[in-house]
């Protein structure tokens, strides 16, 4: 970024934090799909990590600020706190706390993150929903509270992506089988009924790490309320989370036999998501969940 902009950054976060932060130094960090990110300095060595984008999305910083207070507050797992966001001339800024993250998985920070997950899931609220919209990457994700989960699936997710696909011209097939599927979701509900439980949201293994004192850390939430078997699903979607969570995880809040069914349904959410910003090859894997899916229930 810019030094006018990283200079405008550190004043915002001295008057945030109120104590003295001027720019020394910045340095780009690499990871994130959605926004450039850096870490910021000063000469005592006191650091944060922001995300920088186009103004049009400073309300996806503050739902994701927002997110981050709703976790940070439960004070289970550690999320980087946020300290401030806004905009300048061309670009929005959301600034968080910096935390040294490492990849490296061991058994125990494994487990504690099984266990942490497990109690955040034990957070509830009234309705499945959350008070604000966030983003799902760059999608909007529909919050609006329903009593309902099957209904709320159903039109704030699943119906979204479908939606979206065709506008993207993926007609055809998976449009059809898609519509199938929207009516028969009450049948995989039949004898289950989930808590809206806090959710992360985006739970793959790029949107967590370890601590310096080998502590879980999660970011990069689109949190509401909602199923947990959804975020259960999404680690297991493209790995990178051992035996041991699973197995802390299930020891904490145990799972529904159908969660193994249900899992495809709601991972379908997420492979729709990349069909819609990524393309390619996401179509067929699409069209191969719902067709499992479909053969389930027939
Ligand atoms: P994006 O919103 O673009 O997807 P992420 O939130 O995933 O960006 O962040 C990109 C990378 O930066 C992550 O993979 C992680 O390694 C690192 N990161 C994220 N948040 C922090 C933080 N608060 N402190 C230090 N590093 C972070």
């Amino acid at each position: 970024m810019t030094p006018k902009t990283a200079t405008a950054i550190a004043a915002d976060i001295s008057a945030a934090i109120h104590a003295p932060f001027i720019l020394h130094t910045q340095r780009p960090v690499s990871g994130g799909d959605v926004n450039a990110a850096y870490v910021i300095a000063d000469r005592n060595g006191a650091q944060y990590f922001v995300k920088l984008n186009t103004t049009a999305r400073i309300s996806m910083f503050e739902a994701e600020a927002a997110g981050l207070r709703e976790i940070a507050q439960t004070k289970i797992i550690r999320v980087p706190q946020p300290i401030c966001w806004g905009t300048g001339e061309s670009s929005a800024y959301l600034a968080m706390e910096y935390i040294e993250l490492a990849s490296n998985s061991t058994a125990q920070n494994q487990v504690r993150l099984g266990h942490q997950l497990a109690q955040l899931h034990r957070v509830t609220a009234p309705r499945y929903g959350w008070r604000i919209n966030n983003t799902l990457g760059t999608t909007p994700q529909i919050n609006t509270e329903h009593d309902h989960w099957p209904h709320f699936w159903r039109e704030h997710r699943l119906g979204v992506q479908l939606s979206l696909a065709a506008h993207h011209g993926y007609t055809g097939a998976l449009q059809r089988k898609g519509e199938q599927l929207l009516a028969d979701i009450p049948i995989f509900f039949t004898n289950y009924r989930p808590t809206p439980s806090l959710l992360h949201g985006d739970l793959w293994s790029g949107n967590y790490g370890i601590d310096a004192q080998d502590s879980p850390v999660i970011f990069d939430p689109a949190i509401y309320y909602g199923d947990r078997e959804t975020d259960l699903a999404m680690t297991e979607l493209f790995g990178g989370f051992s035996e041991n969570f699973y197995h802390a995880y299930r020891d904490a809040y145990p799972l529904d036999t159908d969660f193994k069914t249900r899992k495809i349904l709601y991972n379908l959410y997420h492979i729709l998501n990349h069909l819609n910003l990524f393309g390619g090859s996401y179509l067929r894997q699409a069209e191969h969940m719902i067709d499992r899916l479909l053969s389930e229930i027939r």
